[in-house]
């Protein structure tokens, strides 16, 4: 068994934030990558609004930027994934993972979220075989294609706006008739000349033969379906929280989220938790940057107050 101060369960920005501000405390954290070294940004295309980066940047340069600072202090970085935890009431925390054990004086969950399934007919039959995601992973396969996107908020918008590199043709397909993403996201999208929406309306099969083909719509308002070929459909309804290691150990709200106080502590001392894994509502990098940099401070002290 071995034994480590801090570890940080999860690479997203919540993550590294709280690994460099804990090395930099001098604490030497452990971080658990889990089964995507960054999280979600490494999977994003365009990052456009975190500060410091006029010109926009991706989400894979940002997780390495972050990854190399938090390592420049020696936070240690280990590429595998949690399978088990046992909090009881308190230190020493036990963690496994697919190659090792360990014993940990405080942990920090930033775990995050993954994205929401429509659950509908042909959807998991056909993923990688049209059905994706990640416009960022999966874009290029569509070059000259036509592709559907599925979802009215900004990232939705935001990846059929990367997908218009490749498809000529997007569709973006949403259940009301207005969005709900931001201002300038709305305003690129609608005034693209590749993008079209498709309001009021739902997928209720994806079909095809080996890959997609095409897909069974209903609009929401007339109650009509109507069958649209494509090549693709890209999905980002929204996420749902990466919480279910921690069942019957942490408190979690109804859509079991991990509750947190105002120092990110969850309902074991000692457990933190940072970024999408406790926040349904901000979900932006800068926040779970934030949120991560608040619970390493937490974290800090409150193994001070522990000697
Ligand atoms: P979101 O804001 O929750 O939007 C999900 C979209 O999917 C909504 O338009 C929703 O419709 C639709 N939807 C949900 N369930 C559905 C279903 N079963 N069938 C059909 N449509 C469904 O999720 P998100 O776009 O992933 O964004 C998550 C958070 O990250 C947000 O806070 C967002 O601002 C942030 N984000 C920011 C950026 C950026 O600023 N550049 C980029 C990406 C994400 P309704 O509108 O009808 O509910």
């Amino acid at each position: 068994m071995q034994k480590e101060k801090i570890i940080i369960i999860g690479s997203g920005p919540a993550g590294l934030t709280a690994a460099l501000y804990t090395a930099r405390a001098s604490l030497d954290p452990l971080v658990i990558s889990g089964n995507q070294l960054g999280g979600q940004i490494s999977i994003t295309s365009e990052v456009e609004n975190y500060p410091g980066f006029p010109e926009g940047t991706t989400g894979p340069e940002l997780v390495d930027m972050m990854q190399k600072q938090a390592e420049r202090f020696g936070a240690r970085l280990l590429i595998d994934e949690v399978t088990e935890v046992k909090f009881g009431k308190g230190p020493p925390f036990y963690v496994k993972t697919h190659g090792d054990e360990f014993e940990a004086d405080a942990v920090i969950i930033t775990v995050g979220a993954s994205p929401k399934r429509l659950e509908i007919p042909g959807e998991d039959e056909f993923i990688g075989r049209g059905v994706s995601f990640c416009a960022t992973c999966d874009g290029f396969f569509f070059r000259e294609k036509d592709v559907l996107v599925v979802g009215g908020g900004d990232s939705a918008l935001e990846e059929a706006l990367f997908l218009t590199k490749f498809a000529n043709r997007v569709r973006v397909i949403h259940r009301r008739d207005e969005l709900r993403a931001g201002e300038a996201l709305k305003r690129r999208a609608t005034q693209h000349e590749k993008i079209e929406f498709v309001w009021d309306t739902v997928l209720e099969e994806i079909a095809g033969n080996g890959k997609v083909e095409s897909v069974v719509t209903r609009n929401l308002k007339s109650k009509e379906t109507e069958q649209l070929d494509t090549d693709g459909v890209f999905i980002f309804i929204g996420h749902y929280p990466n919480s279910s290691l921690f069942e019957k150990q942490l408190e979690m709200d109804e859509r079991n989220y991990l509750m947190t106080d105002d120092h990110m502590m969850t309902s074991i001392p000692g457990v933190f938790a940072a970024g999408e894994i406790q926040d349904p509502v901000w979900r932006q990098i800068a926040t779970s940057v934030g949120q991560g940099c608040a619970a390493a401070i937490a974290c800090e002290r409150w193994l001070e107050s522990q000697e």
